[in-house]
């Protein structure tokens, strides 16, 4: 089995950032602290989405430290 880098994820917008800067908030403030991942392809039509306050489509973590 591969062992995966631990992803991270904007601190402000729950997104998983491949990056040094959240194409959504453009802040560079990840944890690597996250529990539960949602992925939204449709953040109008989503509950998660509501619930979350997502705008965007994406890969979301539940809950961020
Ligand atoms: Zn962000």
């Amino acid at each position: 089995m591969k062992k995966e880098k631990r992803e991270k994820v904007c601190r402000n917008c729950r997104l998983f950032v491949d990056g040094d800067e959240c194409p959504i908030c453009g802040e560079s403030n990840f944890s690597n602290s996250w529990k539960g991942t949602a992925l939204i392809n449709d953040p109008n039509g989503s509950e998660i989405a509501k619930f979350l306050d997502i705008k965007a489509k994406g890969k979301y973590a539940l809950w961020v430290k």
